[in-house]
């Protein structure tokens, strides 16, 4: 039996203590994404741990851009990302917020440590400060710089935001320890010059501040209590301390760290995604064969599905890897009970029942979701000629086919039992019709009398409507690896996407949504494309097949 601190997370603990001590009074957590790139996979788990904290506490949950590095930051990610974040259900407290807002005060923060001569004005170039750092097992050598006097530094910082200075002429730096054994206490640079257009801000400053200095900062300002990053953070926490306890805020928050997501064999970081997108390689942020949240979305992920993947990978502080099977588990679990099951022929050949009424149109009932009764049922258009699946018939089968074959019997799925009779050839030797007879007294695909090992679907050829079908596999190489040995660059799967411009589909699915999702029999989960559909046009892509090579730990 697991007893209440067990089941909770190292996070969850943390926050439990700091209530029990008086420290924290309502938890206050955000998601601080730079404007830069799509959320992806990743962020999702942020995302979700930060919103599902300040839940769970009755706290606040505040969503914050990033936006301190103007070279690489665009609109057009702060509307995407805001997008994301909605669509996952994370409901953040008021208005969005931008760390370009609080330049000013960062800018007044940074008066105050020079003021209490905590920071410095220093000419040493990046190479130099690069040199003067030391390394691992070397401290490192004070800059000149130095000791200037606080009055010479509020001068030369006040030169650097007037704009006197070139790009990397100066930079403000923390005083801290250049023997320090964490290289980031080493004197960090905390505002540098930079003459650069800022997506918010326009051309109001020439300078802008480090993340490091920035970032905690923005959380005090906001009243943050756990200011939850990730494990590559965790050798900055001294900095992050040091700054605001010389900037003296009274309840400054604690940093947390943790392991990211890390999916074994698909690309997550933003840079290579980005990278994907440049070369044309996939069709853009949301290609469905991605990982960013747009993406998931569009291939047909839940918010739901996704929220209990996040669940089932658990918060921990040691990095480990996750197997994409376990994603396509969950949207499964999340479908099955959801998602009506139709018919579609994905690879159509003709099955023609001769004995058949070729002008009876008869319509049959169909369970929508046969572990859902509640979702009632719908009528298909049965009629003479009809679609099967190519794989369905043989010509000579193998021991245990039990589908169609000369002679052999089956259940045409909730119609009626057919008999192949026979089949005609092409020149090139391709099947390009079925003959069977069907058996009246077996109508909904029922028979007291015998049974049948094999049920098969159908479409009607007549009444059936053509679609576009697309499959698709990891865009990544599995039998490489993600990264190219050699350069560094993605090992690309040239199959990772198959388009079936004709599949058949019955006449019901032409109605269906945007978004909507479906099983179809036997090939899978299958969601309406939601930018390459058109009313009465639907594109469908596969989620993900039927067959899981994922099993619960427990199950
Ligand atoms: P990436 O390099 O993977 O594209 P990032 O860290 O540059 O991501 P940010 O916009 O800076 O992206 O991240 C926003 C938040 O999301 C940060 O708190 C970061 O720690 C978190 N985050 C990023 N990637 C992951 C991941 N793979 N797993 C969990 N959290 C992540
Ligand atoms: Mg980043």
């Amino acid at each position: 039996m697991e007893n209440e601190t067990s089941s909770k997370n190292f996070i969850e603990q943390i926050i439990d203590e700091d209530i029990r001590e008086g420290h924290t009074k309502k938890v206050v957590t955000r998601f601080p994404p730079e404007p830069n790139g799509y959320l992806h996979i990743g962020h999702a788990k942020s995302i979700l741990l930060n919103y599902g904290l300040s839940r769970e506490y009755n706290g606040q949950f505040n969503l914050r851009f990033d936006d301190t590095n103007p070279t690489k930051e665009k609109d057009e990610f702060v509307d995407s990302i805001q997008k994301d974040v909605e669509w996952l259900g994370a409901k953040w407290h008021g208005e969005v917020l931008f760390a370009s807002d609080y330049f000013d005060k960062m800018y007044e923060a940074a008066l105050a440590l020079i003021k209490k001569g905590k920071a410095y004005v220093c000419d040493l170039s990046a190479e130099e400060i690069r040199e003067y750092r030391g390394t691992l097992t070397e401290p490192g050598k004070e800059s000149p710089y130095r000791n200037r006097s606080v009055e010479e530094n509020l001068e030369l910082f006040e030169n650097m935001k007037a704009g006197k200075y070139q790009d990397g002429e100066k930079v403000l730096r923390a005083k801290i320890d250049m023997a320090s054994p964490n290289i980031n206490m080493r004197d960090p640079v905390i505002y540098r010059v930079a003459h650069m257009y800022h997506h918010r801000q326009k051309d109001k400053w020439c300078i802008y501040p480090m993340y490091d200095f920035a970032h905690p900062i923005e959380d005090a300002l906001e009243g943050v209590t756990h200011s939850i990053c990730t494990l590559e953070f965790e050798d900055h926490r001294p900095l992050y301390n040091w700054v605001v306890n010389e900037l003296e805020f009274e309840n400054p928050p604690k940093q947390i760290e943790f392991a990211k997501l890390y999916l074994n064999n698909v690309v997550t970081g933003k840079r290579y995604i980005k990278k994907l997108v440049e070369d044309g390689i996939v069709d853009g942020w949301d290609d469905p064969r991605l990982v960013s949240i747009a993406a998931l979305r569009r291939r047909g992920f839940t918010p739901e599905s996704i929220k209990n993947f996040v669940e089932l990978v658990g918060v921990t502080k040691s990095q480990g890897v996750v197997e994409y099977p376990m994603l396509e588990f969950c949207i499964r679990e999340d479908l099955k009970p959801k998602a009506c099951r139709m018919m579609a022929v994905l690879d159509p050949v003709k099955l023609i029942i001769d004995n058949y009424d070729e002008n009876q149109v008869e319509y049959v009932d169909v369970p929508n979701n046969q572990e859902n009764p509640e979702m009632g049922s719908r009528k298909v258009p049965f009629t003479k000629e009809l679609y099967i699946e190519r794989e369905d018939f043989m010509e000579e089968p193998p021991k245990k086919y039990f589908r169609l074959f000369p002679g052999n019997e089956v259940r045409l799925m909730n119609a009626y039992f057919v008999t192949c009779t026979s089949f005609v050839k092409d020149e090139n030797g391709k099947v390009t019709e079925i003959h069977a007879t069907y058996d009246p007294a077996t109508r909904g695909g029922n028979c007291t009398e015998r049974k049948v090992k094999g049920t098969i679907h159908w479409v009607s050829a007549s009444m059936g409507k053509k679609a576009e079908v697309r499959l698709y596999e990891n865009i990544v190489d599995e039998e490489k690896g993600v990264y190219n040995e050699v350069d560094g660059s993605i090992n690309v799967n040239p199959n990772s996407r198959t388009i079936i411009p004709e599949c058949i589909v019955e006449p019901a699915l032409m109605e269906a949504k945007k978004e909507e999702k479906f099983q179809f029999v036997r090939n899978g989960y299958f969601c309406v494309d939601l930018k390459d559909s058109e009313d009465g046009k639907p594109v469908f892509n596969r989620i993900v097949s039927l067959k899981s090579s994922f099993k619960l730990p427990n199950a």
